[in-house]
């Protein structure tokens, strides 16, 4: 059972990340409408009604700048907001160029409006607020250490006197830039002010990507691992997921075996094949697994690992681990094993990954309770099918056996029969002949169940079949005056079936059309092509069903009521038609009407069919991936 994973790491949830940049860069090219419209009214309002000198033309133009990189900014959005494929690569550029011609014209403003002694300084720190919740940590800090620089930059060239001091008159006094403990001071409060934005702002949306993440991980396993019962294919998708969501490099799923006592890896990620291979765990031996198991509670061991709680120490060691957290398997109160993730960092885990991985692993416990259950029924079921197989099988040489005996009494080679003895005979005949049957129809229904035929589907004439079944009938038919008509198609059609299996199903469909159609009735039986489908039409103009009994007739034994007392039978012939049916990939429909007659309609893909839907399906499966 035990297996490695060695599936691609998808990437990391890649749907939220393109949503919040565009959503991100939306908001920020409408804030730079308002940004440039208002440094265009703060200049015209600061000369014209304060009256203030300053310099208009450059601070105007930086507006007019500011107004103009937008809408190129503006256009570029949406043309990348329509394109197909990878647009994350693409809007990344995009916020980085928002944001270094921001800087830009920060810089400009600041060295226009007053340099250290302008206000708009502090202006910086929204741009720094932005750049922390839009980039990764180490980016963001770049942008706040270069909005430093420009500002410290403008006035160290200004104090210096190497550029040009432009201050706005009546506004301040225009002596502050040159007077050092000024420009000391304000630079200093004001790298503390965006250093601390920085670092709260970024602390904080890091939190909360790392939250969101595990969220989508969480929200894309539960789908994933719920949405099979192959038991093995949860186990390989649950490690994955595990795995991908505490970004480890090694993640396993031990499962507890029938007696409680030791637990062996039914998957794994990321392990040495020599780890995979060190055997099973033993409550009695391990430690960690007794303390996770009885405990029921996730476990942390990190730091200097104490070698006596593990059962296989070395092997540990040779992997290069350094700290664990396991957590149980728990599902409607019954202990299922555990799951594990390693890894080679010391003090990897805090109780947050503790928690997180419980969330994982109490969904993928109820996905892993329901496959083993499934696999349980299956299995029961098969058994069961190979129990009838087993005794309706050694049933069956006692019952023919006594029928041959009996045809031997019968046909008068034991010595002469009276006319009683004779009648009896007959009717311990039918009896046997009714026993058999029942047999070979138990026969068959284990046959399909244990998927003990060993013949597989092939390309097959439908028509060839059809002939012999038709062919088979048409004595049965006559003998009761009935009228069996089979007008075949010019074409032949291929189907993906056995012929054994067709052959089944028409004897059962055409058997019982004879069987419940009165002497001097009509049976007919018609091939008509849909498509993709060819349709097998049994008709008769017999007893017909109930409307009541229409839902129930391919339940095992069923028999409607006017059957019944008609004609004898077991009841299983169509659940029979029905299972061969669909393991061709068909169906049966059926439309009766009580005493005018019944329809049975076999749908089967053609060959050509299957292929098409086949090429279908695996375009699709290219589109999607
Ligand atoms: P056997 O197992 O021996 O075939 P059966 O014919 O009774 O017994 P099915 O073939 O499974 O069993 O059919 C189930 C029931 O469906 C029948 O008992 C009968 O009530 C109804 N039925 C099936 N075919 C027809 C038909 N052509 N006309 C009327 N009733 C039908
Ligand atoms: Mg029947």
């Amino acid at each position: 059972m035990t297996q490695t994973v060695s599936l691609e790491a998808p990437p990391s949830h890649p749907f939220h990340r393109e949503r919040e940049l565009v959503t991100i860069s939306r908001w920020l090219i409408t804030m730079r409408w308002l940004a440039g419209a208002g440094v265009l009214l703060a200049t015209w309002f600061a000369r014209s009604v304060l009256d203030l000198d300053l310099q208009f033309t450059a601070l105007f133009l930086v507006g007019v700048g500011i107004i103009a990189y937008n809408c190129a900014l503006w256009r570029w959005l949406r043309s990348t907001e329509s394109m197909e494929g990878d647009r994350i690569r693409r809007l990344h550029t995009i916020s980085h160029i928002q944001v270094g011609l921001d800087w830009v014209a920060m810089a400009l403003l600041i060295r226009f409006s007053g340099g250290i002694e302008s206000p708009v300084i502090f202006f910086f720190i929204f741009h720094i607020l932005i750049a922390s919740l839009v980039f990764e940590r180490r980016i963001a800090a770049i942008y706040a250490i270069l909005a430093l620089t420009i500002v410290a930059g403008i006035s160290i060239l200004e104090k210096s006197g190497l550029i040009q001091h432009h201050h706005v008159v009546g506004f301040f006094t225009g002596e502050s830039f040159d007077n050092t403990a000024f420009v000391i001071g304000v630079i200093g409060i004001y790298a503390i002010t965006s250093l601390v934005t920085f670092y709260l702002t970024s602390s904080i949306a890091e939190r909360l990507h790392q939250r969101e993440d595990q969220l989508s991980t969480l929200y894309l396993g539960a789908q994933t691992v719920s949405s099979t019962l192959d038991l093995q294919v949860v186990l390989d998708r649950l490690v994955h997921a595990t795995a991908e969501a505490l970004n480890v490099s090694a993640a396993s799923i031990d499962l507890i075996d029938s007696t409680g006592t030791r637990v062996d890896i039914a998957a794994a990620y990321g392990f040495s094949q020599e780890y995979l291979n060190k055997g099973p765990l033993f409550l009695d031996q391990s430690q960690v697994l007794a303390r996770v198991l009885r405990t029921g509670q996730s476990l942390i061991l990190q730091g200097d690992l104490d070698r006596s709680l593990f059962q296989y120490p070395g092997e540990l060691e040779r992997e290069g681990i350094r700290s664990l957290l396991y957590v149980p398997l728990v599902s409607k109160n019954r202990s299922l094993g555990m799951v594990g993730v390693h890894s080679r960092q010391a003090n990897r885990f805090s109780q947050d990954d503790a928690e997180f991985l419980s969330a994982i692993a109490s969904q993928g416990a109820v996905a892993i309770d329901n496959a083993m259950s499934f696999q349980a029924l299956k299995k029961l079921d098969h058994d069961k099918s190979q129990f009838v197989r087993t005794v309706t099988h050694e049933l069956r040489s006692p019952v023919t056996g006594a029928q041959s005996l009996l045809r031997n009494i019968i046909k008068g080679y034991a010595g002469g029969l009276s006319d009683r003895q004779r009648d009896i005979m007959g009717r311990l005949d039918r009896r046997l002949n009714k026993l058999e049957a029942l047999i070979n129809d138990l026969l068959d229904l284990a046959a399909g169940r244990s998927d003990m035929s060993v013949e597989e589907p092939e390309p097959m004439s439908l028509l060839r079949s059809l002939d012999h079944v038709i062919s088979v009938f048409q004595e049965q038919a006559e003998a009761k005056e009935q009228t069996l008509i089979f007008d075949p198609p010019a074409e032949d059609f291929l189907v993906y079936a056995t012929e054994e299996g067709i052959e089944r199903i028409f004897t059962n469909l055409i058997g019982n059309a004879i069987k419940y159609t009165p002497e001097g009735g009509t049976v007919t039986v018609k091939v008509e092509n849909y498509d993709l489908q060819v349709g097998v039409v049994v008709c008769d103009s017999g007893i017909g069903i109930p409307a009541d009994s229409l839902p129930k007739l391919f339940e095992e034994f069923y028999r409607a009521p006017n059957a019944k007392a008609f004609e004898t039978g077991t009841g299983l012939g169509l659940v029979i038609v029905k299972e061969l049916v669909e393991s061709f990939s068909g169906r049966i429909s059926v439309t009766s009407k009580e005493g005018k007659g019944t329809t049975f309609t076999v749908h089967l893909p053609l060959v050509t069919g299957i292929n098409q839907r086949m090429d279908i399906a695996e375009n699709s499966q290219e589109v999607l991936s």
